[in-house]
């Protein structure tokens, strides 16, 4: 069933407006009679039948609302190394299918793209690509994209457990890690193309982050999140 996202609360009638109008009638081609999903984007969601159709909005009448079944249980934040031009785009989409709630893009020694100028409309961009991932992957909320951050000033204090993906550990499985985690909260942080400074794993897990590995090999660095997020949600789903 089609998928659209309100800024309101799930409340008896419904009206659509903006861009999700045009999609709705043009692309869509749906009518009144027809079903679609409406999300709150708090993880609620009800069924809600098109009632009247206007060149400007659609209005719905809806079933009385029920929690999204598709969040995990968890709720993952990505701090992901700023990657070359093109790659960041496919991290999000990818991450947001596979269940993340938010992704921080993270400045580090190594990155190859080191912004100065303003990276708002960059943000704004992927917040779409987020949006887009969310309705096709069924989200029950739009997963965040935050501003940029350098990797010193991240802090884990609201976080249950932070992991470090480090391709250098050798004692520390992902697996051995999430052992007994019966948290909420957690970041996963993933270095850029060229990998995290020793300097910035020691600063890092004197922060209060844990170093895992993800097995054996050499992951890219786009290959990496969606591998541990996962397994992560492997662990932690039923
Ligand atoms: N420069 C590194 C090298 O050539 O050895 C590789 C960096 S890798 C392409 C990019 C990031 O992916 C790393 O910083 C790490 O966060 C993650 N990564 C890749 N493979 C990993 C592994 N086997 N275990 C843990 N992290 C891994």
């Amino acid at each position: 069933m089609h998928r659209f996202f309100v800024q309101e609360p799930l409340t008896e009638t419904i009206t659509l407006c903006g861009d999700d109008v045009k999609h709705i009638t043009r692309v869509l081609r749906l009518s009144v009679g027809d079903i679609v999903t409406l999300c709150d984007g708090n993880g609620s969601e009800c069924e809600a039948k098109i009632k009247v159709v206007t060149k400007d909005a659609v209005t719905c009448t809806c079933q009385p609302s029920r929690p999204c079944q598709s969040e995990p249980p968890v709720s993952v934040t990505l701090f992901q190394g700023l990657p070359k031009t093109g790659k960041m785009e496919t991290i999000i989409q990818k991450s947001v299918e596979l269940g993340v709630r938010s992704v921080a893009p993270m400045l580090t020694r190594y990155c190859v793209v080191q912004p100065k100028e303003s990276f708002s409309g960059r943000i704004e961009r992927w917040q779409r690509i987020s949006e887009e991932a969310a309705k096709q992957s069924r989200r029950g909320i739009i997963p965040q994209i935050l501003p940029l951050v350098r990797l010193e000033q991240i802090e884990f204090s609201a976080f249950d457990l932070a992991l470090l993906a480090y391709e250098n550990e050798r004692t520390t499985s992902l697996k051995k890690a999430l052992k007994g985690f019966s948290g909420k909260q957690i970041a996963i942080l993933i270095g850029p193309e060229g990998g995290f400074s020793e300097e910035e794993v020691t600063l890092l897990i004197q922060k209060g982050a844990r170093s895992v590995s993800l097995g054996k090999r050499i992951l890219r660095t786009e290959t990496a999140g969606m591998a541990m997020l996962a397994q992560i949600l492997y662990e932690v789903e039923s």
